[in-house]
């Protein structure tokens, strides 16, 4: 992880978005933007709910990554 975490506000409902380096990138994931592949080295940023409906833990297990792109058009 690397950067600070902030908070956005999409379609009314506020989440937090927490930039990855491309250092810190390791693993591969789905970017629900696009459906593509984020790829290991890839900087991007990963992001949850941040309203807490569903309790922290919930939210946690709901964090998703997304390539820089997809989440500032989302
Ligand atoms: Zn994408």
């Amino acid at each position: 992880m690397s950067g600070w975490k902030r908070t956005e506000v999409r379609r009314g409902r506020e989440y937090t978005v927490q930039p990855v380096s491309a250092a810190s990138a390791q693993k591969e994931y789905v970017c629900p933007g696009c459906g593509g592949t984020v790829l290991p080295g890839t900087a991007h940023v990963v992001v949850w709910r941040a309203d807490g409906v569903l309790g922290d833990e919930a939210d946690l297990a709901s964090r998703r990554h997304w390539h820089n792109h997809c989440w500032s058009i989302a």
